[in-house]
């Protein structure tokens, strides 16, 4: 859908106006630190206790079951709504009252339901959304906002005779007209089919590149695990925070599994001593999974072992552990020690 150089044509807008001065002003900050943020509504913790810092530029994941608290972190951080305790920076700027219009001047935030005028042309939402921006050129920056996500061509449809998929474009174009330094994009695929999904893909991967944040919320974990540099997983409080890869390494033990055409006669002394293995357990007639410190060392020294043995190998494959088993392990977890 996008091209680097629409994304790139109206991140460059950008320094020629007001939010210009204050990115070189913070240019060292990170995009969001969050330092024990707390909400309560009612005296019910929606939100409590909750750290981390997201870098500039960086594509960050911010996943959670229903009622987890992203929505509201994400009000928070967008001077929708105040904390009630903790404190956090967005695009450098505390968060204050006082800083609320200056802070808002740095972001957009696309909800999941884009909210557009339906009665309205593309053109015509964008026209009254630069308006309240108070944008600078603002039909230039329309035009780039449009090519940026592939509309150029429906400026003047109606967005009510739109799809799902392209209003959701327009939603992004709109947010693209202030030229914002963090983006949070709230399920931005919701609904979506996998074309127009990859398209909003597409144009995330564009604008990382050009240096926006992407602050993500999703319950898709295949697109978190393609998209983000980190996650962080969300239940009231920060469950965990990290690369996917590194989330696996920390909760899943690596393991090797063999397969072979009939069971070992033997397995003991095939598996025994092996580098790099440290345990191993019969799965099943003729599979055998192995605990392994370090696949590369284990792999071949089990291969050369089960050789030697005459076995007749069918695979040996190291298993992969998805962020959606990171995810289920964590929040089933959870529901555990709630029910105990
Ligand atoms: P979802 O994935 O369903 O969008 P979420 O992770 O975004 O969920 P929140 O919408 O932040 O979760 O809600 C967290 C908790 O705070 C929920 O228990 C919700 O009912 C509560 N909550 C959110 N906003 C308000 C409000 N304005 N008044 C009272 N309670 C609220």
């Amino acid at each position: 859908m996008s091209s680097d150089d629409g994304v790139s044509g109206l991140t460059g807008l950008g320094r020629r106006h007001g939010a210009g001065a204050g990115r070189q002003e913070c240019a060292d900050a990170p995009a969001v630190e969050v330092s024990h943020l707390a909400k309560d509504f009612g005296g019910r913790a929606a939100v409590a206790d909750v750290s981390f810092s997201v870098a500039r530029g960086e594509v960050f994941g911010f996943l959670g079951p229903n009622g987890a608290g992203k929505t509201t972190t994400v009000r928070m951080l967008g001077t929708l709504v105040a904390p009630t305790s903790g404190s956090a920076a967005v695009a450098g700027i505390p968060l204050a009252p006082e800083k609320g219009v200056e802070i808002r001047r740095r972001i957009s935030i696309v909800p999941e339901s884009p909210g557009l005028y339906l009665q309205l042309s593309v053109a015509e939402n964008l026209e009254c959304f630069a308006g309240l921006y108070e944008a600078p050129d603002p039909g230039d920056r329309i035009d780039r906002a449009l090519r940026a996500v592939s509309l150029a061509d429906r400026a003047h449809d109606a967005c009510g005779a739109l799809s799902k998929g392209l209003r959701q474009r327009v939603a992004l174009a709109r947010a693209l007209l202030s030229d914002p330094q963090v983006l949070f994009l709230d399920e931005p695929t919701s609904g979506l089919d996998p074309v127009a999904a990859r398209d909003v893909h597409e144009l995330i991967a564009a604008l990382s590149r050009s240096g926006v944040t992407i602050f993500l919320t999703t319950h898709r974990l295949e697109e978190a695990e393609r998209l983000c540099d980190r996650v962080a997983i969300l239940n009231t409080t920060l469950r965990t925070i990290g690369r996917p890869d590194e989330l696996r390494d920390q909760l899943f033990a690596r393991t090797l599994t063999v397969r072979t055409l009939l069971p070992l006669t033997q397995p003991g002394r095939v598996f025994a001593n092996l580098p790099a293995v440290d345990s191993w357990h019969q799965d099943g007639s003729d599979a055998y999974v192995l605990a392994v410190t370090d696949p590369v060392a284990a792999a071949p020294a089990a291969t050369q072992a089960l050789v030697a043995a005459d076995a007749d190998v069918l695979s040996i494959s190291e298993s992969r552990h998805s962020l959606e088993d990171v995810y289920l392990e964590l929040i089933n977890e959870d529901e555990e020690a709630s029910r105990r």
